[in-house]
Parts: C-alpha cells; structure tokens; sequence
C-alpha cells in the first residue's frame, strides 16, 4: 500500500479551520478539492493509510490493484466529474471503452458496443422479442434528460425554504415531467415496449441494474435504472487505477492550502454550543474544530460517532436504509495478455456461488498499455459480486478463513472455465476481499459498500439529504443523495460546496 505524507501528531491540542472533511474517498477529496480551490481553509480526516477508500488500490511487488471501483463514467463537462475536473483544471489520465462492456451470458457474448445504434442492433440480435430499439431509444432519451437536470439542482433535495423557491426555476420545471420515473421501476417500461417477456432478457437487465442501480428491475426506478442501463454507452477505463483520478483530486486541494491527513480515525463529533463549531476527536486524540463538518463516513456509521440529536438522526436513517449490499472480491494476475474487446467483462452465472448473492462477476482486466499496473506482458485481474454482511458474521477466525478461501476458490474456478481467453496464462498473486475485508480498510458499518440501492418503495428525494438538519453539518458520499458511484458521490460533494458557499 503506498504511503502518504503524515503530520506530526498533535495529540492534546485543537487544530482549527473553516472545513472538516471526513474521509477521502472520491466524495471527500472532491468537496476537499472544490473547498481548496476557493481559498477555503479545509482540512481532511481519514483513518486509512491512503486515498480512495472504496475506490482505492494496493500493491503487490511490481502490480498494483483496484481494491473495489474501476470504471470513471460522467466525464461530460456536463456531467458531475467532468465538471468538477474542469473547474478544477484536472485532465485524467482515462481510456474510452468501445465496447464499454463484455457480458458473457450462459447462452452468448453480448458486446455492449459504446454508440447506439450498434448497440440497438447487438441486442436485438440476441434478444429479438419486444420492440428493443423502443426501450433502448427511451433509455437514452430518458438519461440525457437528466443530465440536462442536474446541472441546475445544486440545492435539491431542499432542505430550506429558499431551496423550495429555487425549485420554481424554468430549468427545475422543466425536468419536472422526469420525477415519475422516480416512483415507477423499470418493469414498467419494459413491459410497455414488450421486452419484459423474456427471461433471459430480464435476468440479462437485472444483472446490469445490479452493479449500477444496486437493485433490480421490479424495484429500480426507471430514471435512474436508464442512466445504470446507459452508462456503458460512455465509461472510462482509469489508467494507473481508479485512485489515480483521485490523486489528482488530493493534488490539488494540497496545492491550494488544504491539509490532508491519514490514520485519523474519527472516534467523535460533537458541536460546540458556544462557540457554534464542531469538535471533532480521532482515536489518537487529536482534537479538530471547525465551522463546518462534511462527513463521507456512511450514515450507519455515525450514531456511534455522534450523541444526542445528531445520533438519533443518523439511527433513524440508518433504519431506514438498512439494506445496503457487500462485496466479496478477488484480485489476480495473469502472466499474460488476454484478448479481449476491452477491460471489463460481466460474466453471468451457470450455477451459483456459496454466500455470493447476485447472478454475475465483475471483471476488470488491466489495459495491455496500464504498465502501473502490470510489467509488460502480464495483466492484473479485479473481480466484484454482490454479497450480504449476515453471512459473514459471528464466525469463528478459522470458519471465516475457511468459508473465504472456499468462496474464493469457487470463483476462480468459474472464471477459468468461462473465460477461454485466459487459457495457458499462469495465474498468481491470488488475493480475495470480504465484508470484513472491507470493514478493515474502510471502516463501514458492516461492509456496507455500494451506497443504498435504489428502489421506487424510497425514492431518490428521500435518501439523506447533504445539508443535515443541525447546522454546519454536512453528509456526501454514496450513503447520500443522489446516491453510490462515482459520478453520484462528486455530485453531493459539487453540490455540498455551493451550499456551503451560499449559507
Ligand atoms: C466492489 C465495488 C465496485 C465498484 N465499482 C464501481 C465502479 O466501477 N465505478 C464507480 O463509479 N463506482 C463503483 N463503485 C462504487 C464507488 O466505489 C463508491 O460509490 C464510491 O467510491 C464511494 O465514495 P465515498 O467517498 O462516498 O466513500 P468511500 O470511498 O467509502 O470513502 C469514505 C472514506 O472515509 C473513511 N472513513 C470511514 N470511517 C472513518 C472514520 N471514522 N474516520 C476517518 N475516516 C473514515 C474511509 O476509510 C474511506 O476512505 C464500486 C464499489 C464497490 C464496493
């Protein structure tokens, strides 16, 4: 793991500044960044020994890993990374992926080709009932209006009545007609263009939901279900890995003054009444104090940081968002080059895999040019399912060895029998993550990863909100609105910042 620069301890005193970020993960280098930029005094806790949280990396000898993320989507300038890297004057180092994906079904290679009318034309080849190009074409159309949306909802959900009054804009307005799409889940638009009577359809729409949505068809809502469904139409492959955008995010907050520091574990936050500020207390000690606290620790983490209120707050969200998913993960390198449409592949399931609860894997093999991640020759492999945190508690040390070696060899084997293009290619430096991997690294409550699935039974507007209701505290990251995934988190992180700048 690489290091980063550490402070010097200042156990028994209280550092201060304008703006505490809590975690540095994409949501908190982001609100990190666009804080700095704007001379705002800011500093940043983070109780990892590195960048990236659940878009992070390791090292092993000459290969480097992405530990979970590896794909970089909304690069538009309209788009919520896009943005920020350009205001910020960032150009990421990134590959477009065309085909954005490979899903490899039971029954055929479904290439997931980037524009769209190739890709209307790829999968009614493969799924000919129904009026496919209806459904692909309101997708998209679906999508692009979103993005027209977002760049004008900075204050939303309104947390305040001025926020209510800026929800009367001609641009707000105009993107009301898209808030069914909130309550009404893709099923409903699948059965309107006739391509929900195939199984093999469906099973192919809920695995892409799964790793985008987090949820599947009968419960994602259609708006955001178009833009998990749509996003292979315009991905990025990451050169270096998925924390190296984010190095850049770091760079420049430490460039315009802010001050980043690794190992602190947040242990409280508490406000100060007389003083209107934050104190904020890391298990070593440290005390920071600010006007503004910017938490990405996810919510089901907070009670046991906060009191009173404030931990009654975060326990009622938390309740009521009590169904996040884990991941179990595998790490791999082939000492080889496989040939292969481009770096990601969804495998879909022939049989199950124990304590693993979707039907699919997420592949993502190092780019032949990637020489940070893999010498010359060699590829680096990340791999990602769906799995839930009740499976792997209450074991022993030695049954949860056991069950993740298990779990771990079940995967390998499928992914050498399903990917011809890996035959003959020596596989070494074997890896493999588990909820309880993830609590280690990243601290979230349970192995909660992936942010909060979205379901029309809790509409996007109703996730924790970036402007909490006790005053100059903040909450981004993926356990807020709008929600998991990079793009998402930089946006609560965009639109955080403005409230910030406007209170
Ligand atoms: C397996 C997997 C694959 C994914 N694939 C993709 C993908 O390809 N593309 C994509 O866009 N998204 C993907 N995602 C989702 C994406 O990674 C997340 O939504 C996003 O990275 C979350 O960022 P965040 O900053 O909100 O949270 P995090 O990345 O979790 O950052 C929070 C930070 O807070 C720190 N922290 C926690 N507790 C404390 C504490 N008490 N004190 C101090 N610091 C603390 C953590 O160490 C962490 O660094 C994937 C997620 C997973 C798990």
């Amino acid at each position: 793991m690489e290091r980063m620069p550490e402070t010097a301890c200042l156990s028994g005193m209280t550092t201060s500044a304008t703006s505490i970020v809590l975690g540095a993960g994409y949501a908190g280098l982001t609100a990190a960044a666009l804080l700095a930029n704007e001379q705002h005094d800011v500093i940043v806790l983070e109780s990892h020994d590195t960048l990236g949280g659940c878009a992070s990396f390791f090292r092993k000898g000459p290969y480097t890993f992405d530990v979970g993320a590896t794909t970089i989507a909304g690069l538009r300038e309209h788009q919520p990374a896009g943005r920020v890297f350009k205001k910020l004057g960032i150009t990421p180092h990134v590959v477009r992926q065309d085909p954005g994906m490979l899903i490899r079904t039971p029954h055929a290679d479904v290439v997931r080709h980037a524009e769209k009318h190739a890709w209307i034309e790829e999968v009614q080849r493969i799924f000919p009932q129904g009026n496919q190009a209806g459904f692909w074409n309101k997708l998209y159309q679906l999508e692009s209006g979103v993005w027209g949306l977002i760049g004008g909802l900075t204050h939303f959900p309104p947390a305040q009545m001025s926020d209510y009054v800026k929800l009367l804009s001609p641009a707000a307005l105009k993107g009301a007609p898209l808030a069914t799409g909130l309550i009404r889940p893709v099923d409903v638009l699948m059965e309107r263009y006739g391509v929900h009577r195939d199984p093999a359809f469906r099973d192919f729409i809920d695995e892409q939901l799964l790793i985008s949505t987090q949820n599947t068809s009968e419960k994602a809502p259609y708006l955001t279900g178009a833009m998990g469904l749509t996003y292979p139409s315009d991905t990025y492959y990451p050169m270096g890995g998925m924390y190296r955008p984010a190095l850049q995010l770091m760079r420049s907050a430490t460039a315009n003054g802010a001050r980043i520091k690794f190992r602190r574990s947040v242990t409280s936050i508490v406000r100060n009444p007389s003083t209107n500020t934050w104190r904020v207390t890391c298990a070593s000690g440290e005390v920071y104090e600010a006007t503004n606290v910017i938490s990405s620790i996810p919510i089901w983490n907070m009670p046991s940081l906060t009191e009173g209120r404030v931990a009654s707050w975060y326990q009622k969200k938390g309740r009521r968002f009590d169904n996040s998913w884990c991941a179990v993960t595998a790490y791999f390198v082939l000492e080889g080059v496989p040939k292969l449409p481009g770096q990601y592949v969804q495998l879909h399931l022939d049989e199950p895999i124990p304590h693993v609860h979707s039907k699919s894997l997420f592949l993502t093999i190092s780019h032949p040019d990637d020489r940070e991640k893999a010498p010359a020759g060699h590829s680096t492999v990340t791999v990602s399912t769906h799995a839930r945190s009740h499976d792997w508690k209450g074991l022993s040390d030695e049954a949860y060895r056991e069950q993740k070696q298990r779990v771990h060899e079940h995967i390998m084997r499928i992914i050498m029998r399903r990917m011809p293009e890996f035959a003959g290619m020596v596989v070494s430096v074997q890896d493999a993550g588990t909820p309880r991997t993830w609590v280690t690294y990243t601290q979230r409550y349970d192995g909660y990863v992936g942010g909060i699935p979205h379901d029309v039974a809790r509409p996007l507007v109703t996730l924790p909100p970036n402007q909490t209701p006790f005053r100059g505290l903040y909450h981004i990251g993926d356990s807020a609105f709008p929600g998991q995934g990079t793009p998402a988190v930089m946006l609560s992180a965009w639109n955080t910042v403005q409230r910030i700048f406007d209170a």
